[in-house]
């Protein structure tokens, strides 16, 4: 960890708890600061404010008052799902404090190498694949994951050497909070229009995504998918050398697919059909992951072992297990649209879908086409219910069913299934309506099949 002497003996507020918060405060803590911290839950109910106050940090609970700004803050770090609509974001930019996310305190004390990994779909396991192939070098130091895939990176930062490596999965939200930081290689998986409520608008959304190579230079690398003419004009900002993925061959600069196989530059890599996890998306997102261990110098034959045998993040496409002849998946990750399409295009056999959740205000026609490419029988609910029932009479599926939730969804799903078929989660929907977090709809999802299949009264 490098000696920071910036915030020693500053007022710094942290605003947000969670796990970012407490690291982030911890952390400053560490460094010297006078830190403040500041969440909503009330005091009692909040065991991180009452673990923090025992460390001898100053915690303000129960709302955020916005006589808080009266203390002059060096900085505040605020939580990335904190919008900057809030009075005290808002507040602070007015006096010109710099509003910064975790992740930019995590690589200001950074001594290793940073690779930050952004993109609306395919980051958690483009994050996770890179990662393990870095660490299939024997001759260098470590590769962690960090950021968004629920590690935070302040701690990694805190225990990586000169020597390691931080993936850092980075979402929008976090890379709307950076000042400095700077990774040596960055990676857009692809834009899709999503969190358009937060950013306001797609272009918006754009510019937070692009913040990834802005402070690179051009000793560094900039990673973007190559198969669409938006993402391809969005590399000519960089300051970086463009490194470029496709899977339909449109450059062969860097990484791509021709009939099946899997190239860098001149060199054959692998078959498509011999990457474990299923799915054309899971192909994009190999091909982003052999262009970042083929830039730090991973050898082949430890890019195929891992494309060969990782079998993918849980609730991403995750295979469950097969009862009597029907292979369950839980793809509660997927909370957007494009997401479920890419999780259906990735099989051949029938599938009985899982979908709904939160309303954000969208329709679900365009999901239309993969349903009728794919999906027999459509479960649906949630606040969104009715407007994925109504994709899926657009699509002519006969055999739509309304239930309560993922977990009711379950053997009713049962009921509709025969031998062969694939039973899914992939909600298309966030999952804030009906449970606190993704994992927890996935882990209920899960628990749901145990109990259909015996294994639950089991243990
Ligand atoms: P993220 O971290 O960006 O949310 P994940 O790797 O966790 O992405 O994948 C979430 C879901 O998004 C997956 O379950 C899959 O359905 C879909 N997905 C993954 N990679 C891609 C991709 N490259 N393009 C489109 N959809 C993808």
């Amino acid at each position: 960890m490098k000696s920071v002497e910036q915030y020693r003996n500053q007022k710094v507020l942290v605003l947000g708890l969670a796990k970012s918060g407490m690291n982030a405060a911890r952390l400053l803590h560490k460094l010297g600061a006078f830190v403040t911290v500041n969440d909503k839950k009330d005091f009692d109910e909040n065991p991180d404010a009452q673990e923090l106050l025992n460390d001898g940090i100053k915690v303000i609970t129960g709302g955020h008052p916005l006589s808080l700004l009266d203390e002059d803050f060096k900085v505040v770090v605020k939580n990335p799902g904190i919008p900057y609509t809030n009075p005290i974001v808002a507040g602070a930019i007015e006096k010109n404090i710099p509003v910064i996310t975790e992740v930019e305190l995590a690589s200001q004390i950074l001594e290793g190498e940073l690779i930050g990994v952004t993109g609306t779909n395919g980051k958690t396991t483009t994050t996770t694949l890179i990662t393990a192939m870095l660490n299939q070098r024997t001759a260098a130091g470590k590769a962690y994951v960090a950021g968004n895939i629920g590690v935070p990176a302040s701690a990694v930062a805190q225990k990586a050497t000169a020597d390691d490596t931080m993936v850092t999965e980075l979402s929008s939200f976090m890379l709307c909070g950076i000042k400095t930081l700077h990774p040596h290689i960055a990676v857009i998986t692809n834009i899709y229009s999503t969190h358009l409520d937060y950013h306001g608008s797609r272009e918006n959304y754009i510019k937070a995504k692009m913040r990834i190579t802005m402070n690179q230079t051009p000793d560094d690398y900039f990673v973007i998918n190559w198969d669409s003419d938006e993402w391809q004009n969005l590399a000519k900002q960089s300051p970086a050398q463009v490194v470029p993925f496709s899977r339909q061959a449109k450059t062969k600069a860097g990484a791509y697919e021709v009939d099946g196989k899997l190239y860098f530059q001149d060199e054959y890599i692998m078959a498509a059909k011999n990457i474990k996890i299923p799915g054309d998306h899971n192909v994009e997102n190999a091909l982003a992951a052999i262009v970042v261990a083929k830039l730090q110098g991973v050898a082949t034959a430890g890019i195929v072992q891992v494309l060969k045998t990782f079998s993918g993040v849980r609730h991403r496409t995750q295979y469950v297990e097969t009862y009597e002849g029907r292979q369950f998946y839980n793809d509660s990750k997927a909370t957007n649209l494009v997401s479920t399409e890419m999780a259906l295009r990735g099989f051949d056999q029938p599938v009985v879908l899982l979908a709904g959740g939160l309303d954000r205000g969208n329709t679900f026609e365009k999901l239309a086409p993969a349903l009728k490419d794919h999906v027999k029988t459509l479960i649906v609910f949630g606040e969104t219910a009715q407007k994925v029932a109504d994709a899926g009479k657009l699509a002519g599926i006969d055999d739509i069913e309304f239930t309560e939730n993922c977990e009711t969804a379950v053997p009713l799903a049962w009921q509709q299934s025969q031998p062969g078929d694939i039973i899914m989660l992939s909600p298309a929907c966030a999952s804030w309506d009906q449970y606190p977090n993704f994992e927890v709809r996935g882990d209920r999802y899960i628990k749901a099949i145990e109990k259909l299949t015996g294994k639950a009264e089991e243990n």
